[in-house]
This record gives C-alpha cells, structure tokens and sequence, in this order.
C-alpha cells in the first residue's frame, strides 16, 4: 500500500515523499476510510494532504469545511494548478458558476474531487438537498473539518456556525470524518470530537514543544529605547551583521494599526526595511507588502494578527510580539510562525503592564457587552478572560516559558534545556520582575 500511496503523492502533488511520519500515517488510516480521524498538528505539517490525497484516490466526493473564504480560494487555486478538481460554494460565488457546480454534484458521475464550504454553507437551503443526493447516492468520499479548534467555545476563534457541523455529521452515517487543527489544548480537543460526533475517532497529536524556538519576554517600559532594543533582537535574530547569506525574515505583531505603522516606520528608520500591514491598508498596498516580504524583498512585516492566516514561510527567523497576543493559545500559534524549517529561531514579547491594563478593560469591557445583549454569561466569556490571564501569567511568572505552554495544552513538562530566558538565565527574569515591581509602585 505504501508505494501505492507514494505513487499517488508523487502524480498528484509532485512531493517525493511524506513530510513526516505521522502525516504518512494518518493518510494510510484515512484511506483504509474505516475510522474517524482527529489531526492535531502545528501549522505548516501538511495537515490539508491528510486529506487531499485520500480525496483524489477515492471514487466520490470529500466536503471540505474551512471557516474562511480567503483560506478556500487559497486551496481551491493551489489544487487547481495542480490540476484537482476543486472548488468552493460560497456566498460570493456568481449563480451561473454554482448551478454549473450543483449540476456536476446532481450528475451519475461527478467530476468534482474536493468540495470546499464555509460552516454558513452547511445550513443553506439550496445546499441541503445537494448533499443528502451525494450522500444517499454513496457519492461522498470523506467530510473534512479544517480549523476544527473554531467548534470550541473554549478555543480562541471559536465560531457558532462550526456548531452546525455535528448535526450535518449526524445526517451523514457511513462516511469517515477527519477533524482538523494546529491548536487544540485538552478541553478543547474534548469539545472537538464531542461536538462533531466523532465516533472513537484515532488522534494524531503533536506535541506542542518545539525545542527549535528560543522564548523570552521583555518588560517594554524599563528600556531607555524600546525601538531600539526590537532593532537589535532583529539584527541579532537575522545575523545581520554576521555577513551570512542565510536569507531569513521576520515578523512583528501588534494590536493597532497605528502601532504597525510606527513599528514599522521607527524600524525602516533605524536600517531594516520594515513595512506595515493591517486592515487600514489599501487592498492593494496590503496585498503588496505580503509578497515582497514572502519574496525576502521586505525583511520585517510590521502587522496585526489578521496576518499569519494561512501564511507559510519557512525561513521565519524571530516573531516578536509589540503587545500581548490575545490568549496563550493564540500566542502559541502567532509565535509558532517562527521556524518551520526547523532552524533555531526567537520569539519575543515585549512585555507591558500598562498595555495589558488596556487588554484587560477591552476584554472585559467586550464580555460585558456580549453578557448585556445574551443576559446571561457563557463558557466562552469566561474562557476569554481566563485565556487572556493565562498570556499576562506567561509573562509575569518565574518559570521555563516552555513549560507553561506545554502544561497549558495538557503536555507533560518538556525538557527546554535552555530554550527560554528562564532556564537560560532565572536571575535575570527575576531582576526584571523586580525592576518592574518598583517601575509600577512609582
Ligand atoms: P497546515 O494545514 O498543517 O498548516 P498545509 O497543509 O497548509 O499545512 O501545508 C503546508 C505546506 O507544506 C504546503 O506548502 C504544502 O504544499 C507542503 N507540504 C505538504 N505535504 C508535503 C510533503 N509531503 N512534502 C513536501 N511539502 C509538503
Ligand atoms: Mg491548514
Ligand atoms: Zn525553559
């Protein structure tokens, strides 16, 4: 079978050979198609493979359920110029192109491999009838479910529609469904599979230390220049000054527009090219500053967090963080952009107390408005604010970073040997926190 499976990888995709062993693994249990599947990899393992390729060796159909329009046409484009029938039904798609594609689905024998949709899609009345005809003509090969994570009102992104699925996994016995996602801590997995009624299904988890990344945290306000410092953590970050050719890049994270654009400015002054992108930007201009860093035209992107969705570049040397990052969960996938290919690699925040007073009221003044309109508070108002503590506790603690990750998405304690500025130096954090201590009593 291995060869067999080789032999499609390389016709269809052009790939030599698989990018790990769990990702050969989780293909050959997916194409035995007996078994639900649930994947949890870091971003950039080739998770889609796991099920685009037991797509196109099978005789029918695999729905495909994605949370963005962007994410889809993204594969849908990559699949297409790979020459895979793919395509996506959605909101923006023009009438003529759909009844084209419904009348495909309608056919005795569709062309279509792949059928990517939003979660709104799934309830959608034109669609319904569409899908229970495939299904009850044995015509659907698998259901995939990418972003799963977006299912758990305990995750960050989580998304009511995704709660739609399990009631669409319900109507669809018989036909194997594989959950898909980078971050998933413990209670959200359990939510996972709960809510997608995934029947024993066999998990492929990762674990989440990555002994590649390098994590530490600097207090902002105790740095006489703050630009300053970020400029040197990037020059050290890209060995700029080294003259090595190593061709790497860079990004940084911050909350506001306004933040982007004198990062990004402040960095350009000081000598690294540094270009902002956030959604204040003309599509254009944003558009523009994503491919000259993906080409290594730009060596820093100076952006928000809607950056990094379906981004992958592998050479990513440092991801430093200007303002807290939403949730721990959420830092650890914005974080873990850095070094996919492997190499040592940093991630930084510079850390604020003032700017996590202002993240804290927003949080909760977001909740508050959430509770007043709802008159009731739910699992996931909590779940932001105790999300949110678990950030500022990364960053005020005296303990390996790793370890606090890992402990967070229900690993066991890794062995960091010094790939964090705790166990690298405790005296050191400890001297921050103190100097910080007396910044804030002032
Ligand atoms: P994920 O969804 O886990 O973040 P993707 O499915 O988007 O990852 O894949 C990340 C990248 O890895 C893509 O560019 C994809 O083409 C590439 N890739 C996947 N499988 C292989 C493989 N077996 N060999 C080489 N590259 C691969
Ligand atoms: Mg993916
Ligand atoms: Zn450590």
């Amino acid at each position: 079978m291995t060869t067999a499976l080789k032999q499609a990888l390389k016709t269809h995709f052009g790939f030599d050979n698989f990018r790990s062993k769990v990702q050969e693994d989780v293909v050959k249990v997916v194409v035995k198609g007996d078994r639900d599947v649930f994947v949890c990899m870091p971003t950039g393992a080739g998770k889609s493979l796991c099920y685009q390729l037991p797509a196109v060796m099978a005789e029918g159909i695999t729905l495909v359920i994605s949370p963005l329009i962007a994410l889809i046409q993204d594969q849908v484009d990559h699949l297409k110029s790979l020459n895979i029938a793919a395509c996506s039904i959605n909101s923006k798609l023009p009438a003529g192109e759909r009844s084209l594609i419904l009348a495909d689905l309608g056919s005795s024998s569709p062309k279509l491999k792949l059928l990517y949709i939003t979660p709104e899609m799934v309830a959608s009345p034109t669609f319904q009838p569409c899908l229970t005809g495939l299904c009850s003509r044995g015509l659907l090969s698998y259901l995939a479910v990418d972003e799963a994570h977006c299912v758990s009102q305990w995750g960050h992104d989580f998304r009511p529609d995704y709660l739609k699925l399990g009631e669409l996994r319900g109507r669809l016995p018989g036909v194997p469904c594989l959950a898909l996602t980078a971050t998933a801590p413990k209670n959200v997995q359990e939510d996972v599979v709960q809510s997608l009624r995934l029947r024993s299904p066999l998990s492929f988890v990762t674990p989440v230390f990555r002994s590649n990344l390098h994590y530490d945290v600097i207090f902002r306000e105790l740095l006489p220049n703050p630009y300053l410092h970020l400029y040197a953590f990037i020059q050290k970050s890209l060995a700029l000054d080294s003259g090595s050719n190593r061709q790497g890049c860079g990004i940084v994270y911050c909350r506001t527009r306004d933040g982007c654009e004198t990062v990004a400015h402040q960095l350009t002054k000081l000598g690294v090219l540094a270009k902002p992108y956030h959604a204040g930007l003309r599509p254009g201009d944003r558009t523009e500053h994503q491919n000259e860093w993906m080409q290594g035209k730009v060596l820093v992107i100076v952006a928000t967090i809607s950056f990094g969705m379906g981004v992958d570049k592998a050479s990513v040397r440092f991801v430093a963080h200007w303002n807290l990052a939403k949730s721990l969960a959420s830092y650890y996938q914005e974080s873990g952009r850095a070094g996919r290919d492997g190499l040592p690699s940093s991630c930084r925040i510079y850390y604020s107390p003032k700017d996590k007073e202002q993240m804290n009221f927003l949080i909760r003044k977001e909740v508050g408005r959430r509770q007043e309109k709802r008159g009731s508070a739910k699992e996931a108002d909590k779940a932001a604010i105790t999300d949110f503590d678990a950030m500022v506790s990364f960053c005020a603690q005296e303990a390996c970073r790793h370890a606090t990750i890992s402990k967070f998405f229900g690993d066991k304690t890794p062995s960091c040997a010094g790939s964090c500025d705790f166990c690298r130096n405790p005296k050191a954090v400890r001297a921050q926190l103190e100097r910080a201590a007396v910044l804030c009593t002032k």
